[in-house]
């Protein structure tokens, strides 16, 4: 069984005390012990949500990692820096930075390979625009971005992915569960195509996009989805919620 996995991309918001006010409402839940739960500060404040944790089991991760261990990249950080930090995970491939900072299918892949070669897990956002989807080339769009990193990575054993939906991320408009699971599906059939059903029965495949402490337990008998990528609502006390939605 996938084990259900909930991560928080607080993408660029918070400050030293608000993000010390999650970690505390974290600290003081009643947390699951059967939930992967991963935060992801801005990388400024990784050092200080890792101190502050108390439960061992939520762990944290960078919202990026440049391809090289070190050396004359202004304003990047390294997949080591990251580690040294106490993050044990980097999201990758955001549609905010495919888009807003122009990065490629091949540049996330390479970015994939470097960080797991460094020891970090990554959680791979993929996902269509809504021209994309309009059009009906979600699944298109999707296949060529996983294609990328399929020709660099043959162990996806600590991939996990999340399908973001460009068009349902920051809009308050969640994909359906039908449209969300059938697309799952289809994503996992194609990485049993190309990795095989072995790895692709395991790999966690999590929805992203408008969840929130409201909506999460509809997606509860979606099989093909294992967790949320949680952005706006993972700053607020419903991420507690969210991460308890299944119980
Ligand atoms: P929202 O939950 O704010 O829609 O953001 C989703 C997201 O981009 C998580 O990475």
């Amino acid at each position: 069984a996938r084990k259900f996995f909930v991560g928080g991309n607080f993408k660029m918001n918070g400050s030293r005390a608000s993000i010390k006010k999650i970690v505390e409402d974290l600290n003081d839940a009643d947390l699951p012990s059967d939930v992967e739960i991963v935060i992801a500060p801005p990388a400024l404040y990784i050092h200080c949500a890792k101190e502050l944790l108390k439960n061992p089991e939520v762990k944290v991760a960078a919202q990026n990692a440049f391809p090289k261990p070190s050396g004359a990249y202004t304003g990047e950080i390294a997949a080591p820096q990251i580690k040294d930090a106490g993050a044990d995970w980097v999201i990758l491939g955001h549609s905010e930075r495919r888009t807003i900072n122009k990065e490629s299918d091949e540049f996330v892949a390479e970015k994939t390979a470097h960080a797991l070669e460094n020891g970090l897990g990554v959680i791979l956002c993929i996902g269509e625009l809504l021209e994309e989807r309009d059009t009906g080339m979600t699944l298109v769009v999707c296949n060529r971005q996983l294609d990328a990193v399929i020709d660099k990575v043959k162990d996806w054993s600590n991939i996990v992915i999340a399908y973001e939906p460009v068009w349902a991320i920051g809009t308050g408009l969640a994909a359906t569960p039908d449209d969300a699971q059938s697309t799952h599906a289809e994503i996992r059939q194609y990485l049993a195509e190309k990795l095989g059903e072995d790895q692709a029965s395991k790999i966690r495949i999590l929805y992203g996009g408008s969840v929130n402490g409201k909506n999460a337990k509809s997606f509860n008998a979606c099989p093909d989805i294992d967790g949320y990528l949680v952005g706006g609502a993972s700053l607020k006390p419903e991420f507690i919620d969210i991460i308890k939605s299944r119980e």
